[in-house]
């Protein structure tokens, strides 16, 4: 079988992985990228033509120089490239003050000093008239993030492995690898047709990433895009540029996120946070078919209560995966502090924006540079059982 010996294996070319690949590149590493799929493949958690993109992050303010990061550099390659990747029509955080999209956006663009606006609840209803209630009450506010917007998925990751390809990375497509070795050089990834020897791997296999390294504390979750249209009769717009981003907490506490019609000309909404019917998956068995009742009703019923002028009944529907943390914050660091691995997951489900960022951050962590901001939040050893995992693979 082939042997190829470089620097750094980059395993899993998906968001993360074809960004941490590109930035490697670009700084002239001998970088392989091993990726079982194509990229920009509809099969992992990086499909389905659009993610929102925040800057105001309400999962942690110290996501918002990441969001940042990936801003200037899908800038820059969309120069180049004569693209876009990140259209910034805005999002609208609302919900009651106390709520976690309106809360935390308040505190991320407090800490980060974002420019954003504060919506009082005429100023809202004015603004954005195709929410009702049930789905919205008289305590309903909102924060609205002029850099946020949408970016594009596919188009990034292809853009990503591309560019990490023409600055001399090598990229191994419809390769799986199917184990890692740990060894006093480094490491040994193997796959059915050829064996990458290498300093040091980062593996970002999304929702896959427990395949590989089996102490993560990551579970992955089976949750479907879907997409909307206005009924006939309906008198507010839901064009982009009216219906912007959004992340919307109902009274009850159940919460909505989506954007208004661009490119495909269909809205497209999702639910946040539910648990049920959303079940823990084996990412190799998820159920990529779409069930009338189980998919669909439960949104349906809280799309009819906040924009009764959408048809609750979706034009589309396709499965998607998320992969959650514990406590909601990625994974990205060095397991153990082993100088051999670095890991880069745990999404849940709002990783997409990070991207090109998260990437930044591998190449510095592969590459022993200062990181451009503090991600202590997204250590991988705050969980004990990664670290002791570690501790226990190096000693043998
Ligand atoms: C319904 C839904 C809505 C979302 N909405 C948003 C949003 O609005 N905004 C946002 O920022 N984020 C959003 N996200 C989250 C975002 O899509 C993910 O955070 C991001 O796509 C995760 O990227 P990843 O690199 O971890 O995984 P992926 O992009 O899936 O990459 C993992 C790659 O590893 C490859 N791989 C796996 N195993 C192997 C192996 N053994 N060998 C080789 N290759 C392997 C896979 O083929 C895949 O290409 C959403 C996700 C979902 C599902």
């Amino acid at each position: 079988m082939e042997t190829i010996t470089t620097d750094v294996a980059v395993v899993g070319l998906g968001a993360f992985g074809s960004a941490a690949f590109w930035r490697l590149a670009a700084r002239g590493v001998d970088v392989v990228g091993i990726e079982r799929f194509g990229l920009g493949h509809p099969l992992g958690s990086s499909h389905g033509v659009t993610r929102l993109f925040r800057v105001a992050c309400q999962e942690h303010p110290g996501l918002s120089a990441v969001a940042r990061k990936s801003l200037e550099l899908w800038t820059a390659l969309g120069a180049a490239n004569d693209e876009v990747y990140v259209n910034q029509v805005g999002c609208v955080s609302s919900g009651a003050p106390t709520s976690r999209p309106v809360a935390g956006a308040a505190l991320a663009a407090k800490t980060a000093g974002l420019p954003v606006t504060h919506l009082d609840h005429e100023q809202f209803t004015a603004a954005y008239p195709m929410y009702a209630e049930p789905g919205i009450d008289e305590n309903t506010v909102a924060v609205f993030d002029p850099e946020a917007g949408i970016c594009y998925p596919e188009r990034a990751v292809r853009a990503q492995g591309e560019a990490g390809i023409a600055a001399g990375g090598r990229a191994l497509l419809d390769t799986r690898v199917t184990s890692i070795e740990f060894t006093d050089a480094g490491v040994r990834v193997l796959t059915p047709t050829v064996i990458i020897e290498a300093k040091q791997v980062i593996v970002s296999t999304g929702a896959w990433n427990k395949k590989l390294l089996p102490e993560l504390p990551l579970g992955p979750r089976r949750t479907p895009l879907f997409w909307w249209k206005p009924k006939d009769d309906a008198t507010s717009s839901f064009d982009l540029s009216s219906f912007p981003a959004f992340i919307h907490e109902l009274p009850d506490g159940r919460h909505l996120w989506g954007h208004g019609s661009s490119e495909d000309h269909l809205i497209k909404i999702g639910m946040e946070d539910s648990e049920a019917p959303f079940t823990a998956i084996d990412a190799d068995t998820v159920d990529r078919y779409v069930h009338p009742h189980e998919d669909i009703d439960q949104l349906s019923s809280w799309i009819a209560d906040t924009f009764p002028e959408i048809d609750p009944t979706p034009v589309k529907v396709i499965p998607c995966m998320v992969t959650n943390s514990p406590d909601g914050q990625f994974l990205v660091g060095r397991p153990g502090d082993d100088p051999r691995l670095i890991i880069a997951g745990g999404d849940h489900g709002h990783g997409f924006k990070h991207a090109a960022g998260v990437g930044e951050l591998l190449a510095q962590l592969a590459t022993g540079e200062e990181l451009y901001a503090d991600i202590e939040f997204m250590n991988p050893n705050r969980f004990e059982e990664v670290a002791a995992a570690r501790r226990v693979a190096t000693a043998v």
